[in-house]
């Protein structure tokens, strides 16, 4: 028997690099790699780029330089490391790489990833591979899907791709470059890979695409289907007991996603639902395609058919041209909403984009001063959001063993971590549990009434009012 070879990924960003390192991983075990959590005795490293934060080439460029290190170590001890780069910085920057760092031996895009065996075959014929194309195959019908042991390892939770590329072309966004136009899998696929998932013990989907309510995919009668008419499907998957999705455009919530919303238990009432900014002014620079007021009736839309949902967004801090008063307005829209998360950065220009052109850029400073005071707002939204949990009976799906011994560790319908102390058995179930304690950002609860069949999952979730 052969020696598996290791192959280690290390993944930057958003939730779909950790869905294509995945897909990576079950590209190559066919040609006899396993997965590795360290860069030591590892024969492949893979570096899965991220392309939306800042600095992100120079961050590649550095950790490059440390995998040099490693490349020399190894062959001192006689052993070979291969070196790739995937991700969007491949996708934007994979000719500057091949030239800038001897060290690479492959580089390859997100569309091309399904054919890392050929390229790593063709780097040892040849010395380097690259391929950055769009290739006329569909990856997802290359990739070989997932093992049993591989999506059981991988836990209860699991990401599943349904949509890519966006045609929006916001003026600072990077995506509609690197990742192309936007294409949606047909729901057939989706389904028979929930149905694999839930198959071996996967609970949870998160759908996920960089605009996946533009979802658009070939439905079994011949005709593209919206994103609600998917969900509905991936909500009668036995096994599935909560389905998520991320990133939605608020200009693509449709009457199907809304319905969704009103008729899928299972569906949960936790909704990212990117703004960007609460100015009109700056959305209109940004090319949002939307105002605050339209945005406004999307949040109404979708509270009109569940009182109880929650959201969270993304914010960009200082984009050019960012007034005081335009500031001020995204403040009151965050205390406005009551979003109970968000990310938010500071402004930062991506070489290519439409915004990075543009004069007016705001001082580092000021930046700096607006994204601590809206990091304090929402920080105390979320805080009261989580004490108003405290007390409350929730569901709750256990996910894994906690680091405390004996404790098992999962999340609520609104993803705040929930700690109990139970049998492991419990994983992968969804219980209600009463919540005694507020420890940081987790809750501490008993579970109140054990439930066995996944039916009780579907159950609507109790939800904690936001507090003053
Ligand atoms: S909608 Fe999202 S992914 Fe598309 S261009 Fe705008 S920010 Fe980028």
């Amino acid at each position: 028997m052969t020696t598996p070879r290791k192959v280690h990924i290390k993944s930057y960003g958003c939730q779909m690099n950790v869905y294509d390192a995945q897909r990576m991983v079950d590209t190559l075990a066919p040609e006899g790699f396993v997965e590795t959590n360290e860069v030591d005795g590892a024969d492949l490293v893979i570096l899965n780029t991220c392309h939306i934060r800042e600095k992100a080439s120079e961050k590649v460029y550095s950790e490059l330089g440390r995998l040099r290190e490693a490349k020399e170590a190894a062959a001192l001890s006689g052993r070979s490391l291969t070196v790739a780069v995937a991700g969007c910085v491949a996708q934007a920057e994979g000719d500057e790489i091949i030239r800038r760092a001897p060290v690479v031996d492959v580089v390859v895009g997100p569309q091309s990833y399904h054919h890392l065996p050929q390229l790593l075959s063709r780097a040892r014929l040849q010395g380097r591979a690259l391929d950055t194309e769009f290739p006329p195959d569909d990856k997802f019908d290359a990739l070989p899907a997932p093992a049993p042991a591989a999506i059981r390892a991988r836990g209860v939770s699991a990401f599943v791709t349904v949509q890519e590329g966006c045609d929006k072309f916001c003026t600072f966004c990077v995506v509609p470059y690197t990742r192309g136009t936007e294409v949606s899998r047909p729901v057939a696929r989706i389904l028979d890979e929930v149905t694999r998932l839930a198959d071996n013990g996967v609970r949870e989907v998160t759908l996920i695409g960089q605009n996946v309510n533009a979802y658009h995919g070939d439905g079994p009668d011949g005709r593209a289907w919206p994103f609600g008419a998917l969900l509905e499907r991936v909500a009668a998957v036995p096994g599935i007991a909560r389905i998520r999705y991320s990133t939605s455009h608020p200009r693509d919530v449709d009457d199907s996603l809304i319905a969704a919303h009103r008729d899928l238990p299972a569906l949960m009432p936790f909704v990212h639902l990117p703004v960007q900014s609460g100015s009109d002014r700056v959305l209109a620079a940004m090319n949002r395609r939307h105002t605050v007021d339209d945005y406004r009736r999307v949040i109404d839309r979708f509270r009109s058919v569940r009182e109880s949902i929650a959201f969270s967004s993304d914010f960009i801090v200082g984009f050019p041209g960012e007034t005081e008063e335009d500031f001020a307005a995204t403040l009151a829209l965050v205390g406005e909403i009551g979003y109970v998360a968000a990310y938010s950065f500071k402004y930062s220009p991506r070489p290519g984009t439409p915004a990075a052109d543009l004069p007016e850029m705001v001082a580092t400073t000021v930046m700096d001063e607006r994204l601590a005071r809206l990091q304090e707002v929402i920080d105390s939204q979320q805080s009261a959001f989580n004490r108003a949990t405290v007390g409350q009976t929730v569901d709750v799906l256990f996910e894994r063993a906690a680091r405390k011994p004996g404790q098992i560790v999962g999340r609520t319908a609104f993803l705040q971590p929930a700690h109990v102390m139970a049998p492991p058995d419990i994983i992968g179930q969804v219980l209600p549990v009463t919540m005694d304690a507020l420890e940081r950002y987790s809750l501490l609860g008993t579970v109140s009434q054990p439930l066995s069949h996944p039916s009780a999952a579907r159950r609507a979730a109790a939800t904690p009012a936001l507090g003053a």
